[in-house]
């Protein structure tokens, strides 16, 4: 399996637009992070989990040229808003499959209502194929996918294990019966935005104690704040198995 972290950064992305903070004014590559999402492949398989406003750029950048279906977290903007540009891929491929819980159909069909329009619909619109999410095991192809139920201050959101390999953002508390489902996990994913605490997401150190409950054998940081510093910096002073993610950065499971 192979995964390419195509953003790294929190909802406005690092740089801030208008910013003059010396890590959005940073020359270093790895601290320019584009909303968060990740490219999972396997077999000849290719998912996205999340599309938010970068997507189109990031499907360029990654020349990604099929995807079998998008995943959703949950459904902050910063997570979905590149929905429309899916359509290369439907025009190419026919309707593409998408994957969420039901409240996140639900804003996606509002925020969306034309692609998901059965009546009159506008030929240039994408038309996705819906799959409900529900906190049990579902299959993508042959692999089966564990949904990892937890929340994002008040919002329900979910993380998923692909066999080896799990994918949790905009995590603020977790359950020990979800942590139980990616315990020793070889790669973990996880969310920390910054050092000072925040009511919807891990700091560093919420992050890290996450971690060691977890045990994975490698652990990535992602959906990072400029407040996080510069990734060369921050990334010294982690522990061992713990590296921050950087946009571009591929792994290989
Ligand atoms: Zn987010
Ligand atoms: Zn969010």
């Amino acid at each position: 399996m192979k995964v390419t972290f195509l953003g790294t950064g929190t909802s406005q992305g690092v740089p801030i637009i208008g910013s003059d903070h010396p890590v959005c004014l940073s020359k270093d590559p790895k601290d320019k992070r584009l909303r968060v999402s990740v490219l999972v492949e396997w077999d000849d398989y290719t998912y996205v989990i999340d599309c938010g406003p970068d997507f189109r750029y990031q499907m360029l950048r990654a020349e990604c040229k099929r995807i079998d279906g998008v995943i959703f977290t949950h459904e902050h903007a910063d997570h979905v808003a590149g929905l429309d540009d899916i359509r290369p891929f439907y025009f190419r491929q026919g309707d593409i499959p998408i994957y969420a819980h039901k409240r996140v159909l639900r804003s996606l069909i509002k925020k969306y209502d034309y692609i998901f329009a059965t009546k009159n619909k506008y030929p240039g619109a994408p038309t996705v194929i819906t799959n409900r999410v529900k906190n049990k095991p579902f299959q993508l192809k042959e692999l089966e996918v564990i949904p990892v139920n937890g929340k994002h201050g008040d919002l329900q959101v979910f993380g998923y294990r692909f066999g080896d390999f799990a994918y949790l953002t905009d995590m603020k508390t977790v359950k020990d019966k979800e942590i139980e489902k990616i315990k020793n996990v070889k790669v973990l994913v996880v969310n920390a935005l910054r050092y000072e605490p925040h009511y919807s997401h891990f700091n560093l150190d919420e992050a890290l104690d996450f971690i060691k409950k977890v045990n994975p054998g490698k652990a990535y940081l992602t959906h990072i704040s400029h407040l996080l510093g510069f990734h060369e910096e921050v990334e010294k002073t982690l522990p061992e198995n713990v590296f921050l993610a950087h946009d571009e950065l591929q792994i290989t499971i």
